[in-house]
């Protein structure tokens, strides 16, 4: 085990966020981590930026990601890895993006208690096929700080700037229609399984994600305090 791994507590909590493309994970996510200090780790995010880097990691990654396919688990269990052994002093975790599949949900059970931390908690972010849709079409991203904001129903006060950081605002090439429509496709062949396992360990948590961002993300937090008070 890595030194870093070994500053983490021995039940160190991580939360797990699931939720189809564009449920919310990355803002409730983030809201989430700083309601309970914890380190917000984002898989998109972070294979965005090996692709940008040219990593290794981010060559084997890009093509799946292109073309609105999963990546494939083993390297995606190597970019978690990586993710939970870079924050050595986090009090805890919101894993969001990670796990997508059941192999995904079991190799983490392995890779969390090697680096001294636990899968507490599921919290599953309910939104229709038709909202994801809305949503993902008009979702426009930061390529400075990772932001989203969306055309119509949150746009930037300037347009192609971000209203956070003042980065440029890109569409995403899996935010095209064509492949957010694959996207859900693989969603809903995945999601299945992944609910029922965190369901039979008494961890599955589900929160209604439609509404007020506001809203929802104390929905969110209400729920996931609920468990780590237990
Ligand atoms: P996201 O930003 O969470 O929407 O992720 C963007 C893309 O990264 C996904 O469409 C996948 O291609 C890839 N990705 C992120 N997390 C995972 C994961 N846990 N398993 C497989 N692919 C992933």
């Amino acid at each position: 085990m890595s030194q870093a791994a070994k500053n983490l507590s021995p039940s160190t909590p991580i939360v797990v966020l699931l939720g189809g493309p564009g449920s919310g994970k990355g803002t409730h996510g983030q809201a989430l981590a700083a309601a309970l200090d914890y380190q917000h780790l984002s898989s998109g995010e972070h294979f965005r930026d090996h692709i940008r880097r040219l990593t290794p990691l981010g060559r084997r990654a890009a093509e799946f990601i292109e073309g609105g396919q999963l990546v494939p688990d083993d390297v995606t269990i190597d970019l978690v890895r990586a993710m939970l052994g870079g924050c050595p002093d986090a009090s805890g975790f919101v894993l969001d993006g990670y796990p997508r599949s059941l192999a995904q949900a079991e190799a983490l059970e392995q890779v969390a208690s090697a680096f001294g931390c636990v899968v507490t908690r599921a919290l599953y972010l309910d939104v229709s096929d038709d909202e994801i849709v809305r949503r993902l079409s008009g979702r426009l991203t930061c390529r400075g700080c990772g932001r989203t904001c969306h055309e119509t129903s949150k746009p930037p006060a300037r347009p192609g700037v971000c209203d956070a950081c003042g980065g440029e605002l890109f569409r995403r090439t899996d935010d095209e229609p064509a492949t957010i429509r694959q996207r859900i496709a693989v969603f809903h062949r995945m999601i299945d399984p992944l609910r029922d396992f965190y369901r039979a360990t008494g961890r599955l948590m589900e929160v209604a994600a439609e509404g007020p961002v506001q809203e929802v993300s104390a929905r969110v937090i209400a729920k996931a305090k609920s468990s780590v008070a237990q």
